[in-house]
């Protein structure tokens, strides 16, 4: 035991044995113990066994900042503070019980009440007098306590920065060859999913991804080799789910610091960042990859510097020049000098307009000129500035076949002058010209060839193209520079002047015809060919008029008999401006779709059974109401509208083929009136087959229209186009038969099925002997030639029998239906019995046998044959007594008594039979006013 001299023992001895040097001895010597026990640093006291106070120093005074007068005598338990509790008995007592020394904790008051934690450690001291004191040393503990607390707060911080702090740490004890783990904090929970024991238990290389080990294991030995060293490495982790975490570790050699040991690990996970910076890594080498091999030039150019700060290669192979050329130079130099301002200008607004894309032309090397595509975007460098980022291709073939194109879509192939695109354009141009500077006149010529098919078919093709590239020349040589001539299509040219009044263009025109008098050498034979032409002058309107009124014109010059100079008088457009305003009004009104098609029933007069259709155009003007087919036809026809319209009709009509057909009947016919001008198109062949294309029904369904004066008009180029469509099954219909001057020789020749006698006949029938012998004769020639007829516009039943009688097969008229829309067409056959309309005939009827040679009527005195063959005269009589009168026979020979014989005969004369008297009672209606002519 360590003895304080405070605490050294006391030797018990009694004043009678003591000398007086022993007394001196004893008193300096006291007086040194004293000194010492007051002057101690450690507050000492001496206490009595029941707590009083024998003596205190100075520092135990200090310790509770009382006076030792106050403590002397006191006793012990009374400084007690007052969070402590009072103690029964006497505890120092029982304290010493057993032992001789003892310690414990108490917490004393000061005089002002302050706490003082302290330790008592007290030692039983045997006393001069016997009685024993107890010596007590007292220890401060509020210092020992601060600390003890602050060391406490330290370890919750920590513990709880642990917890929550998402790096966490290790401690990695450098063992001989393997490093363990010594500690993991909580934190590696979070970050790998086990805990630090799990952690522990694995050790560091089952943690760090294989191909990691090795780096960890240089960077591990190289912080050891340092005794403060500390490095930082990223590598791969495993996670308790056996994927992989990138963590980014701070590992410091703390193996001599006393308290720690070992190397300190930090790890963070930087999954997210290192995973976004590999793809970052992978794209951009991807995208190096792609600049390099990119079949687009790239080029980053500087904004402020005008250089290119970044190329690839096929830069280099467009432009013809090497990388160095392309960083030394600026791009501006590089380009044409004309794009300067412009690139300028591009260059310094890059960011605020973005991406575009423009074409440039270039001067390669190589002395030829390219034309690049160039796609400009803004570049953010990251550095706050923005470049241009340029793709640049090389687009020169596509440039060179564009042009191709271009030249193609507006030159014709054959002449190499303007086609129909480009001589539209150029019309608009000048009309726009001309109505800025003083509405000067343009004048439009149209030409058309005279029977330009003839000179395909004597000299074949080769020839016709032959003829249309000198007649293009010769129209060239005449114009004036300036002027325009264009290939229309097919055999039409069209001449444009500007700044040319009317008589200035007829004289145009005049030239133009005055080279055809020349013959054209085709395949060395000379072939002479006219041509017609229209001339139109104005000062204004729209190019689409001007080239109607000029086609119309020069449709007026065929009319009027070829090779020659017709001009269009607008006076005539004027005087009827209502046919101007109407021909545009129907223009619109083809273009919006806004006509309708109607249909009328043609019927078997035999049956009643609908045998077929015809197409009626109907159109509601928004102003003027319902228009008369025939003058929006006529408007049609002489403003060149009639192929637009036919072709509409032709269309709608298609369209309908099928429902029709379900409705009515599948071999019914639908037949389409063409307009006669129409017929001399070349096109028309092409708007037939386009529209039963692409309606995708076929042609046997349908059946044209086409008046017998169109059809005579141009009878060689009618036949060809007839027979052309008979390719595809279409059939034809000659139209208002009867009203025209058919030569009989040609009507045999052409390829038609149908002959529609006209409706003036039909109205007529019943009380016109002319009109019912035209109606006989239509009928009888119809059959001879094995064709089919059809009777127009029968209103009443009286016709329709006549009609039978006279051998007519078929009929359309209101009696029976109007022309109706498709829809109620359809629901009109539904209400039909059987879907077939009544029988016109309701008794069976001697089938008519109409004399060959023509019908006999009042002209050739019938009405005399009647009244004297009632008279019981005899044929030859009547032949004697119908010459005597003057009358003659269809064929305009005398009678004979055959003829007569064959006319009593003939069942086409019904009152010529039986009892005559008897008969006339019998005859019907119809018969009856027959013979009263
Ligand atoms: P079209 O080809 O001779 O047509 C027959 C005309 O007779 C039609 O007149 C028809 O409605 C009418 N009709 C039919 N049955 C009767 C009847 O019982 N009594 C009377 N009084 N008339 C009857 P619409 O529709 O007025 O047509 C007149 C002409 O206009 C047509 O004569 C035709 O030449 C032309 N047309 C009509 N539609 C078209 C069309 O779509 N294209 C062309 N190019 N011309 C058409
Ligand atoms: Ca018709
Ligand atoms: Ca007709």
């Amino acid at each position: 035991m360590t003895r304080d001299p405070a605490t050294a023992p006391v030797v018990h001895l009694s004043d009678r044995d003591l000398s007086d040097t022993d007394v001196a001895r004893l008193i300096r010597n006291e007086r040194m113990f004293r000194a010492r026990f007051d002057a101690a640093r450690l507050p000492q006291l001496v206490v009595c066994f029941d707590g009083v106070i024998h003596e205190v120093n100075d520092a135990f005074c200090r310790l509770l900042s009382r006076r030792r007068t106050d403590l002397v005598g006191s006793n012990v338990h009374e400084l007690r503070h007052a969070s402590e509790p009072p103690s029964l008995g006497n505890p120092i007592m029982r304290r010493f019980r057993k032992h001789d020394s003892s310690t414990w904790e108490r917490v004393l008051a000061k005089s002002d009440g302050t706490a003082v934690p302290v330790l008592f450690h007290a030692t039983r001291v045997p006393d001069v007098d016997g009685d024993d004191v107890l010596a007590v040393f007292v220890q401060d503990l509020s210092e020992l306590k601060e600390a003890r607390e602050t060391l406490l707060r330290r370890e919750a911080l920590h513990a709880a920065m642990e917890r929550h702090a998402s790096e966490w740490g290790l401690l990695i004890h450098a063992a001989e060859r393997r490093a363990y783990v010594g500690y993991a904090s909580t934190a590696v929970h979070t970050a790998l999913g086990c805990d630090a024991d799990e952690i522990i238990a694995r050790g560091v290389d089952e943690l760090i991804h294989p191909d990691d080990l090795e780096r960890a294991e240089a960077t591990f030995s190289k912080v050891l080799d340092d005794d403060n060293g500390e490095d930082w490495i990223t590598t791969r982790v495993r996670h308790a789910n056996g994927s992989w975490r990138w963590v980014e570790f701070c590992v410091s050699n703390c193996t001599k610091q006393k308290h720690i040991g070992a190397v300190l690990v930090i790890g963070r996970d930087v999954t997210s960042r290192v995973e976004a910076d590999l793809a970052l890594r992978a794209s951009e080498a991807r995208f190096r990859a792609m600049v390099h091999t990119a079949q687009e030039g790239l080029a980053v150019i500087s904004r402020e510097t005008g250089r290119t700060t970044f190329a690839n290669e096929k830069l280099t192979e467009i432009l013809g020049r090497s990388l160095d050329e392309i960083y030394s130079t600026t791009i501006l130099e590089l380009l044409d000098k004309k794009d300067e301002a412009f690139l300028l200008d591009r260059l310094d607004r890059r960011a605020s307009i973005g991406t575009e894309t423009y074409e440039l032309s270039y001067r390669h090397p190589d002395g030829q000129p390219r034309f690049l595509r160039i796609t400009s975007s803004p570049l953010d460098e990251g550095d706050g500035t923005i470049s241009s980022l340029a793709m640049v291709s090389d687009i020169t073939a596509e440039h060179a076949a564009e042009e191709q194109l271009r030249r193609q879509a507006l030159y014709d192939e054959l002449t190499g002058i303007p086609n129909k695109a480009l001589l539209r354009d150029r019309l608009e141009h000048a009309l726009e010209r001309a109505e800025r500077s003083d509405n000067r006149a343009v004048a439009v010529l149209f030409a058309d060839l005279d029977q330009f098919k003839l000179v395909n078919d004597s000299f074949g093709h080769a020839a016709g193209d032959e003829l249309l590239r000198q007649v293009a020349e010769r129209l060239q040589a005449v114009v004036r520079n300036g002027d325009t001539v264009a290939r229309f299509g097919g055999d039409e040219f069209v001449v444009v002047a500007e700044d040319t009044g009317e008589d200035a263009a007829r004289e145009m025109a005049e030239r133009v015809l005055a080279t055809f008098a020349e013959p054209f050498v085709l395949d060395s034979q000379r072939a002479y060919v006219s041509a017609s032409i229209g001339v139109v002058s104005a000062p204004a309107g729209t190019a689409d008029d001007l080239l109607r009124f000029a086609d119309a014109a020069m449709y007026d010059a065929k009319r009027r008999g070829r090779s020659r100079v017709q001009t269009f008088d607008p006076r005539i457009v004027e005087s009827s401006s209502s046919s101007l305003q109407l021909s545009n009004d129907l223009r619109e009104a083809l273009e919006n779709d806004d006509l309708e098609l109607h249909y009328q029933p043609v019927v078997d007069l035999q049956t009643g059974r609908i045998s077929g259709v015809e197409a009626l155009a109907r159109w509601t003007h928004p102003s003027r109401g319902q228009v008369p087919p025939s003058e929006f036809v006529a408007v049609a026809e002489s403003m060149g509208l009639a192929h637009r319209l036919d072709e509409w009709v032709l269309r709608r009509a298609c369209a309908d083929i099928p429902q029709l057909r379900s409705a009515i009947g599948p071999d019914i016919r639908v037949s389409v009136n063409i307009s006669a001008r129409h017929l001399n198109d070349a096109d028309l062949h092409q708007r037939v087959v386009g529209a039963l294309a692409s309606a995708g029904v076929g042609g046997a369904t349908l059946m044209l229209e086409i008046t017998e004066t169109a059809l005579m008009g141009d009878p060689d180029h009618a036949r060809t186009m007839i027979e052309g469509l008979r390719s595809h099954g279409v059939r034809i219909a000659i139209d208002d038969f009867g009203t025209g001057y058919s030569s009989l020789s040609y009507l045999s020749r052409l390829p038609v099925d149908t002959l529609k006698i006209d409706r003036s006949f039909i109205e007529n029938l019943t009380h016109q002997q002319d009109a019912m012998a035209i109606a006989a004769s239509v009928v009888d020639l119809a059959r001879g030639l094995r064709l089919n007829t059809v009777a127009e516009g029968v209103e009443t039943e009286e016709q329709a029998r006549l009609l039978h009688r006279l051998g007519c097969p078929q009929a359309q008229g209101w009696l029976w239906s109007r022309a109706l829309p498709v829809g109620e067409l359809v629901a009109t056959v539904h209400s039909l019995p059987g879907g077939y309309f009544r029988r016109a005939i309701e008794r069976p009827q001697r089938t008519p046998r109409p004399d060959r040679r023509g019908i006999v009527t009042a002209e050739h005195g019938l009405h005399e044959i009647v009244r004297l063959h009632r008279e019981g005269a005899s044929p030859a009589t009547i032949a004697a007594a119908l010459n005597a009168e003057g009358y003659r026979t269809p064929e305009e020979q005398k009678w004979h008594r055959a003829t007569v014989v064959r006319v009593m005969n003939d069942s086409a004369y019904p009152e010529l039979f039986g009892a005559p008297s008897d008969r006339a009672a019998q005859a019907s209606d119809v018969d009856r006013r027959l013979a009263e002519r």
